[in-house]
């Protein structure tokens, strides 16, 4: 599977209504705590991959996620898969990954047609939109960036918002 996804920065009360406006379905909240974790052996941050456990109210998923794809959106391979969340961490800590750090957010979730809107207030960080469609082949990823950016010229938003910097990125350098 590819994302293919675009973040913005963006203000949830001037987005909301537009959704209504469009009619875009809510279909969910999740209140998401992520763990990244790096090898000993390879610096994610370098690689541009990710390694992550996101917990969400119980329950706890895996995922991969390879370096970006193109130079304006955040289109990745990505794979996710239901874990245990204390297990998996066990596993990463004895193989001798480490902790990258952490991120916490509210993740309000539409879907707009094919698209998947997400409202996230990133704890630190503020307010981003972020929308993406799954593709699995790779012949549609310019169609579906193409579709994206097309999508949120609806919300004012155009190409040179796009941020490319991840929410970890942006925690991480917080603390710097
Ligand atoms: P998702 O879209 O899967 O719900 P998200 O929106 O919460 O994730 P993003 O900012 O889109 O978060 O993506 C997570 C990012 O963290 C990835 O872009 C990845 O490159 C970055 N990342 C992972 N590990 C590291 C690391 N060790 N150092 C710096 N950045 C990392
Ligand atoms: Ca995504
Ligand atoms: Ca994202």
């Amino acid at each position: 599977m590819i994302e293919v996804e675009v973040k913005v920065r963006a203000d949830h009360s001037k987005i909301r209504p537009l959704l209504e406006k469009i009619g875009a379905n809510k279909i969910g909240v999740e209140e998401q705590s992520d763990t990244y974790f790096s090898a000993p052996y390879r610096d994610f941050a370098n690689t541009d991959e990710a390694l992550r456990i996101r917990s969400l109210g119980g329950q706890a998923v895996l995922t991969y996620k390879g370096p970006k794809l193109d130079k304006v959106s955040k289109t990745r391979e990505e794979l996710e898969t239901p874990v245990d969340e204390a297990t998996t961490a066990k596993i990463f800590r004895a193989l001798g990954f480490s902790e990258a750090g952490a991120v916490r957010k509210k993740r309000e979730i539409f879907r707009a047609g094919e698209v998947i809107v997400c409202l996230d207030a990133v704890e630190g960080l503020g307010e981003f939109l972020e929308v993406e469609l799954d593709v699995e082949d790779e012949k549609d990823l310019e169609s579906s960036r193409e579709k994206l950016f097309e999508f949120l010229s609806q919300f004012g938003v155009d190409e040179k918002d796009s941020i490319r910097t991840s929410y970890l990125e942006m925690v991480l350098g917080k603390k710097n």
